[in-house]
């Protein structure tokens, strides 16, 4: 089974430790976006310069660049069998660029699964995961920032791949081994 895959949902919902678990599990690399330009940062590239300027506040970091890294990752190897991109896309021109990227290589979608979770509960985890992890972005008027970049510019996407047929929801509150069983269960992956 083929599986490129991009996980969605707002911020504070649990994408990245899901990524990890369901890429695990189907055998693919989980790509965040946000872990790249965090490694690049801490990194000092040219790149991480950039990007630091908008995700330090909140907000997108332009599409040029973040579609040129985009296609230049999914132009490895280990993404032959498929991939599960976490933070990608997040607007509708992003969406566009996936597209163009995969129809390049004869290749589509299959799924794009979304988390769900109420605002005042991911807020308060992303506030929870500042003191414990100390990113630059999770301060209270960040998150705000974050949160309404998300219903703004992301949140528009789930209607893009629910016409298209290939939205699932799962609910993200429980715990996290139950999360990832409805998530493997959306995407049709056998269970454990
Ligand atoms: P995340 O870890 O996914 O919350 O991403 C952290 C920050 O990285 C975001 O607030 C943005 O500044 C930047 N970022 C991550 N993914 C993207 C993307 N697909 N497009 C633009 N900026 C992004």
């Amino acid at each position: 089974m083929s599986a490129r895959l991009v996980l969605l949902g707002p911020p504070g919902a649990g994408k990245g430790t899901q990524a990890a678990r369901l890429a695990e599990r189907l055998g693919v690399p989980a790509i965040s976006t946000g872990d790249i330009f965090r490694a690049n940062i801490k990194g000092g590239t040219e790149l991480g310069r950039l990007a630091q300027e908008y995700s330090s506040r909140g907000a997108l970091v332009p599409d040029e660049v973040t579609n040129a890294m985009v296609r230049d990752r999914l132009a490895a190897d280990d993404t032959a069998e498929g991939f599960l991109l976490d933070g990608y896309p997040r607007n509708v021109a992003q969406v566009a660029e996936l597209d163009a990227i995969l129809a390049d290589s004869g290749l589509a979608l299959d799924r794009a699964v979304e988390i769900t979770a109420d605002p005042e509960v991911v807020t308060e985890r992303l506030l929870k995961r500042a003191q414990i992890e100390g990113r630059e972005d999770d301060t209270a008027d960040v998150i705000r920032h974050r949160l309404d970049v998300y219903a703004s510019e992301t949140a528009p996407i789930s209607d893009l791949y629910a016409q298209r047929g290939l939205l699932s929801q799962v609910d993200g509150i429980g715990g996290v081994d139950e999360v990832t069983e409805r998530l493997l269960g959306a995407i049709g992956a056998p269970a454990s």
